[in-house]
């Protein structure tokens, strides 16, 4: 008999994919120029020019199994020599090739650290923060773990404390957090990062078992007004970083990321070791072979990731003169407005007839509110503007 739970997930399509068939069908009607398509959070520039002559000098050196053979199943060990060597030297921690373990984009290093940290079947839960990356239910869920959300903490989107305390337990096993933080664009500030170390430190010791961070950082290196990250796993020894090339580098077909265990988590030297177990038995072993090596040769660089500042401040601007209550973001290609009213569905939809395709915050666990992706044209951002002006004098001045 086919799998029942998986079934009945076919009817819970996801909000944000069928937005963005919508607009290519729309596109497809009026000119996709004419739609004015905030849905999906696919880089708009190109990868960096070192990486494609990375994959060219490869193909045309390297001999045909060193660069189509199966990896080994936690990563070639020398790109996970020269992650650990990139993120200790920018990060100042002792990291090592043990700790590393590649994976398929974020998504895979999620997924891996998840099931690493929890035991299946015995009430297990994992803490995330509204508002939060829907593909995290699947994640956690299909470990046999609940998720639980704290609410959001909307006048600036970082940590509600008083919930999350209210909300911390003995089963809890592991909280996950994102930051730079998509839908809200925030990036935690270092006091946000310190007070959950704290409390969680606490709660380990109250609790007598280990709570892992899990630290989602797709975003890490977009980030605006010449700022960094504070990077979470400098606050906590028991963090997972779980990091993707899709966005930095653009390549999010690739399939690119890894987990980087911190050198003082409990059980470091093994935990790279069990998520090659996991691996095995979810099918995902060996990850591919040619963008980890392409990658470890363009470690440090990014894409040139400025037009999604310039998008920023273009709509940030725009969306306070038109009235909207929006935090500024800190990072990240998205943009997260209060919706004029309470229905953000309503909201969508009333903005569909102006081909203005946003997607609203119900499935981020924040509703009321709207997510806009601006990892698109400038010009097309500019065009957009006296669009929502008009939209917004028509339906709700
Ligand atoms: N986490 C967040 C917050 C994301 O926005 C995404 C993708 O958009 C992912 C994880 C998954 O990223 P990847 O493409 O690296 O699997």
């Amino acid at each position: 008999m086919i799998n029942k739970k998986i079934k009945e997930r076919l009817s819970q399509k996801s909000v944000i994919r069928e937005l963005a068939e919508y607009a290519t069908a729309r596109g497809k009607e009026i000119g996709y120029e004419n739609v004015f398509d905030f849905t999906l959070g696919n880089p708009s520039v190109p990868c960096p020019a070192g990486y494609n002559e990375a994959v060219i000098d490869m193909h045309q050196t390297m001999d045909s199994m060193s660069l189509h053979g199966y990896s080994p199943s936690l990563g070639n060990t020398k790109v996970r020599e020269i992650v650990a060597d990139s993120i200790a030297k920018r990060f100042g921690l002792p990291y090592e090739t043990k700790h590393i373990f590649m994976t398929s984009g974020a998504a895979g290093a999620i997924a891996h650290a998840v099931r690493a940290v929890t035991n299946e079947g015995e009430g297990d839960e994992i803490i995330t923060f509204a508002p939060f990356f829907p593909e995290y239910m699947p994640y956690v869920n299909d470990a046999g773990v609940t998720l639980k959300v704290v609410p959001a903490r909307t006048e600036d989107f970082q940590i509600n404390f008083e919930a999350f305390l209210e909300m911390m337990n003995p089963h809890v096993m592991a909280v996950l957090i994102n930051s730079p933080n998509n839908p809200s664009g925030v990036v935690y500030s270092e006091e946000t990062l310190r007070k959950l170390a704290s409390i969680m430190t606490k709660k380990q010791a109250e609790y007598g078992h280990e709570i892992f961070l899990i630290s989602d950082e797709p975003y890490r290196e977009i980030v605006f007004d010449g700022k960094k990250c504070p990077y979470p796993a400098a606050f906590y020894d028991n963090t997972l970083t779980c990091y993707s090339f899709s966005k930095s580098l653009s390549l999010p077909g690739e399939r690119i990321g890894y987990i980087a265990v911190h050198p003082n988590a409990k059980d470091a030297d093994v935990l790279s070791v069990m998520f090659g177990q996991i691996s095995r038995g979810i099918g995902h072993n060996c990850p591919s072979s040619t963008p980890q090596m392409a990658v470890s040769r363009v470690i440090d660089e990014t894409s040139d990731l400025s037009v999604y500042e310039t998008n920023m401040n273009l709509l940030y601007d725009a969306l306070t003169d038109m009235g909207f209550e929006v935090v500024r973001p800190g990072g990240t290609f998205y943009i997260f407005p209060k919706c004029p009213e309470e229905d953000s569905i309503a909201f969508c939809n009333k903005a569909k007839d102006y081909d203005l395709i946003f997607v609203p915050a119900d499935n981020f666990g924040c509703p009321g509110y709207f997510r806009m992706a601006y990892c698109i044209d400038t010009e097309k951002v500019k065009r957009a503007i006296p669009v929502m002006q008009k939209f917004m004098e028509e339906c709700y001045k």
